[in-house]
């Protein structure tokens, strides 16, 4: 199963930056967590994904009410959800 928040790339084009996506191999439903502990492994992967800004501006979670994790952030009903 794969990250289905990270944006889709075409694994056939090396310059597609969507490939990179660090959680691309996890679960999708810990993308879609609404708890801290849930989303911890993506937020793990986020720590170290080369495309964590890119994954942000396309999800635009402060704007689509995204539930989940994006851009190395917990987001619930477009607001960040503190892991701390
Ligand atoms: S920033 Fe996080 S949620 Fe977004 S693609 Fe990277 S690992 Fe996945």
């Amino acid at each position: 199963m794969t990250c289905k928040n990270a944006p889709q790339g075409d694994p056939a084009d090396p310059a597609d930056w969507r490939t990179a996506a660090a959680c691309a191999d996890l679960p999708h439903h810990s993308v879609f967590a609404k708890s801290p502990a849930k989303a911890d492994a993506v937020l793990r992967a986020c720590n170290q994904c080369p495309i964590r800004r890119e994954c942000e501006a396309v999800v635009d979670p402060a704007h689509t009410w995204f539930d989940g994790v994006s851009g190395g952030r917990l987001w619930r009903n477009g607001k960040v959800v503190s892991t701390g």
